[in-house]
């Protein structure tokens, strides 16, 4: 049985790879000259960085840290403690904001105390904007949650549903706030990812290539047609497989293959945002990244790349990358001192590179069921088409995420 995979990030390389394994013959397709999709890396100027924004690593699947480790082993790896901060005011806040209120002057910390305790009183709203000042009172919302996921989002946070947070955000108890706050320690030991690997070399793209390693891969060829000829799907109108598995975001089907206007509909219903990310120069630090949720400044993170491994940046330099949520951004090489762009405690002092990803966040808006539901059921009725990965399911999905479900479905395969 030939199958082809549309895509060679995380989530095409990893069925590709557990299909060979299993004796199918597996041809891959990706329209960059280089695999690894978001979970790509980059060398500039001796410095390393993932232009996607930098990728860490966990699951709270075994099975997947032990494959994971399999293909490139424990030691090339930086084991780390996250120490995420969020800048507000000219102060470095522990993040989570909602467990450091210790560590906020006292006036702020008694309102956003004093609101939480009040909050998730009546019923659960199911807008996302309400829900936040709900669970978390109205001072923790005014002074972080609502300022920072308009700036991450940059969609009306009340057209926002609330289905897709559990598990991708840390909802700590009251209990918990309240032990943090009264026991003055912002312990977040029990969030998502608050322990991470990161390889020591190479950036994220080395653990890309192992996976990717032994495949067949055919780099630099886009997808342009897709059609269904004689029981077979036919890619680009030359090469016949009997399944086809596609992680190419949905959104750009419409152009490769016939689709029913329903769905073609559905598709265009689909709400993402898009990400530039900007490599600078910069002091070092042991922050692993900082939020900065003031209106003022575009950016609403750093990810500080050299402190994921020494390795990232020269000897006795640092190097963090900002993000900007939107269009393209246009970047020069004096951008980081010009006014609104990012807070000057930063201290960039050069730009070294940027990117742009078109495909950044998936948009839980209120029509997110409906398109998703419509989409999936069409492709799920069709012989042989598989879809898979983060913009293909339509999720918010990390790269543990992917592989897991690019495991199951290479099961699924007899
Ligand atoms: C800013 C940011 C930070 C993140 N940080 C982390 C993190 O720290 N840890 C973590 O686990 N996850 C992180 N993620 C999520 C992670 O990037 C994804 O879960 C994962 O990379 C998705 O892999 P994928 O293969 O499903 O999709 P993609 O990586 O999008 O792969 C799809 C592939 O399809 C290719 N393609 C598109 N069109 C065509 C075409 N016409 N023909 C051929 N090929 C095509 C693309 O070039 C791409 O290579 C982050 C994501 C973002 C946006």
């Amino acid at each position: 049985m030939g199958i082809a995979v549309l895509g060679a990030g995380v989530s095409g390389l990893t069925v590709a790879r557990k299909l060979q394994e299993k004796g199918y013959e597996v041809t891959v397709y990706e329209k960059e000259k280089k695999a690894g999709g978001l979970a790509r890396s980059r060398v500039v100027d001796g410095y390393v960085y993932d232009p996607h924004g930098g990728h860490i690593f966990n699951s709270k699947n075994p099975k997947i840290v032990e494959w994971v480790f399999s293909l490139l082993p424990k030691e090339n790896w930086q084991f780390r403690v996250r120490n995420a901060k969020i800048l507000f005011g000219d102060k470095y806040v522990s993040y989570p904001f909602e467990l450091s209120l210790c560590e906020l002057d006292v006036d702020d910390a008694v309102d956003c105390a004093r609101d939480f305790i009040m909050a998730q009183q009546g019923p659960e709203p199911d807008n996302y904007r309400d829900w936040l000042v709900w669970n978390f009172g109205k001072g923790i919302a005014e002074r972080y949650m609502l300022p920072y996921n308009r700036k991450i989002w940059a969609y009306p946070l009340e057209d926002m549903e609330t289905s897709w947070m559990a598990g991708k955000m840390p909802l700590p108890t009251k209990e918990e706030i309240l032990r943090s706050f009264l026991l003055k320690d912002p312990s977040e030991r029990k969030m998502p990812h608050s322990t991470f690997y990161y390889p020591t070399y190479g950036g994220i793209q080395t653990m890309v290539d192992r996976i990717a390693d032994g495949l067949d891969l055919h780099l630099g060829e886009p997808i342009t047609s897709i059609q269904k000829m004689d029981g077979r799907w036919v890619i680009n109108g030359e090469a016949a497989y009997d399944a086809v598995i596609s992680t190419i975001p949905l959104p750009e089907l419409p152009g490769m293959m016939e689709l029913p206007p329903s769905v073609q509909s559905a598709i265009a219903g689909l709400k993402y945002n898009s990400v530039t990310t900007v490599l600078c120069k910069c002091p070092e630090t042991d922050i692993s990244w900082l939020y900065m949720p003031e209106k003022q400044y575009r950016t609403h993170r750093i990810g500080y790349q050299s402190a994921l491994t020494p390795a990232a940046a020269p000897a006795g330099t640092g190097s963090g990358a900002f993000e900007i949520i939107g269009e393209p951004f246009a970047v020069d090489r004096d951008i980081i001192h010009k006014p609104g762009v990012a807070p000057g405690a930063l201290e960039l002092s050069e730009v070294l590179d940027w990117e742009f990803s078109k495909y950044a966040y998936v948009i839980h808006d209120r029509d997110y069921r409906k398109n998703t539901q419509t989409v999936f059921n069409y492709f799920g009725a069709l012989d042989g088409f598989h879809l898979l990965g983060r913009f293909s399911t339509w999720n918010y999905k990390n790269m543990d995420m992917c592989m897991q479900d690019a495991f199951e479905l290479a099961e699924k395969f007899e």
